[in-house]
């Protein structure tokens, strides 16, 4: 028998455990996760109006559920208080980290610490019910919001704010967030990017999907597309580039229709400086850009402020070191070799790594799947060496001997009926349980 601990239930985790028992009749999996709750950015991280996405949790649902298979939430791997990763590397044949991305980066300029600034993910966090998240008072005294960056999550933010009650009520959103953002009073929201239009990293579906926004119209300044040279010639673009940027001319040359709330896609302006209004955000100072001939941009000197009292950055999410495991800090990934971990260019024998603690913070939901294939194929052709030390026939007593208490299958499934019941008694479906407690209480009804 091979036994594995995967750790981290989102996508990467997921279908890394799904590639063992498929190939390995005889592999038995643990999937550990430090949050009670199994599908990582699945849960936390797709936007609540996405359910299409969020419906993948269906189909993850099904691995978790297999009979090899055993979801052990709540235990945190390394840090104060966690399983030393020495230890689960003491208790299965091997491990494989599945951890994400875990932070997000900075821009690194004056005033991006004041209040009214916050990253994006924080954002999601919240919206997200994520039980870390801190409810910053986003909204606190903003009309105007400016989104730092032009991948799919500014987009996504950036439609959140657009999102009006009625958009929002059916969705899993927890209360306090569906409240604030109910009231919001945003009409104004700036997405800018550093670079031109074809250069952006949303994809198509996501940017078009701004354009169906009720009350909310795009506002695109067609003089500012000019600035690159792929908009008189789109010829050297990808197809996915040149979809974004029709989608984007379409806008340019759509007349104004006076909606209560406007996103505006700003292009070729680098964030320079947070402005400060009353001790707040009150305004982002941006460098004019122009395209350098290869691929970058240059500044240009000349700057223009756009007032906000919210500036959310989404310039990408960061890797943290996982415990007891080698990190490259440059590319915030642990070095890897087709997903076996390497230790000063050589080997780890039983230690693996899928997702985006392997590869970084690039892709969509769907490229863990390969990701996670080329893990498994590693692991399973080293298994044969693998399975002859000795370990535990079964990790799970040993773990609570040593204190640790897992929120088990049936505890998450508590969980669930927990939100469905809270959703039914605000008259909304399922609303999600925002705080460790209430997440903890809710499993803890399953072992009662
Ligand atoms: P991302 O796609 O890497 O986009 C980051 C953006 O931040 C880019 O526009 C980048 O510009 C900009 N940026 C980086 N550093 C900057 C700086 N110092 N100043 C100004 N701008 C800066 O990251 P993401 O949006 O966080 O998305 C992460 C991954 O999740 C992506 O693969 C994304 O597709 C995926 N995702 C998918 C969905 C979906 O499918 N619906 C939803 C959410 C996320 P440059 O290009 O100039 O560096």
């Amino acid at each position: 028998m091979l036994r594995v601990a995967v750790v981290g239930s989102g996508p990467s985790g997921c279908y890394t455990a799904q590639g063992l028992i498929q190939q390995d009749s005889s592999a038995y999996v643990d999937v550990l996760d430090r949050l009670p709750c199994p599908y990582g950015l699945v849960r936390y991280g797709v936007a609540p109006d996405h359910e299409k996405i969020k419906s993948l949790q269906n189909s993850l649902r099904t691995v978790l559920e297999h009979e090899r298979v055993r979801f052990l939430g709540g235990i945190q791997v390394g840090g104060p208080g966690g399983l030393p990763a020495g230890r689960l590397r003491e208790l299965y044949h091997a491990v494989v980290y599945c951890v994400g991305a875990a932070t997000d980066r900075h821009l690194g300029i004056p005033g991006e610490a004041l209040p009214g600034s916050w990253s994006a993910t924080e954002f999601v966090s919240w919206y997200s019910a994520h039980p870390d998240a801190v409810d910053g008072d986003f909204l606190r005294g903003a009309k105007s919001a400016v989104v730092v960056g032009v991948g799919n999550v500014a987009v996504d933010v950036a439609r959140m704010l657009a999102r009006g009650a009625a958009e929002l009520s059916p969705t899993d959103m927890p209360e306090a967030a569906l409240a604030a953002l109910a009231d919001s009073q945003v009409t104004e929201i700036h997405m800018v990017g550093r670079r031109g239009p074809s250069q952006a990293r949303f994809t198509t579906k996501e940017l078009r999907e701004l354009g169906t926004l009720p009350g909310t119209e795009v506002v695109v300044d067609p003089d500012e597309l000019a600035l690159d040279p792929a908009y008189a010639d789109p010829s050297a673009l990808t197809g996915a580039q040149r979809r974004n940027v029709e989608v984007l001319r379409g806008w340019a040359s759509t007349p104004r229709q006076g909606s209560a709330r406007q996103i505006r896609l700003r292009f070729f302006l680098r964030p320079v400086e947070v402005l400060a209004d009353g001790g707040r955000v009150g305004a982002v100072r941006f460098e004019r850009t122009l395209p350098d001939g290869r691929g970058g941009v240059t500044g240009t000197g000349r700057c223009e402020d756009i007032e906000a009292q919210l500036m959310l950055r989404s310039v990408g999410y960061r890797g943290v070191p996982p415990a007891g495991l080698p990190f490259d800090a440059g590319t915030g990934t642990v070095p890897h070799q087709e997903g076996r971990v390497l230790r000063d260019g050589a080997i780890v024998p039983g230690e693996y790594v899928a997702g985006w603690i392997k590869r970084g913070p690039t892709g969509v939901i769907g490229t863990n799947r390969p990701c996670a294939k080329e893990t498994v194929t590693s692991l399973l052709a080293d298994a044969p060496v693998l399975v002859r030390r000795q370990v535990p026939k079964d990790a799970l007593p040993l773990l609570r001997a040593e204190g640790f208490d897992p929120i088990e299958w049936a505890g998450w499934q508590a969980i669930e009926r927990a939100e469905a019941q809270l959703g039914a008694s605000l008259g909304r479906s399922v609303v999600k349980l925002p705080d460790w407690g209430s997440l903890r209480a809710a499993a803890r009804e399953a072992a009662s």
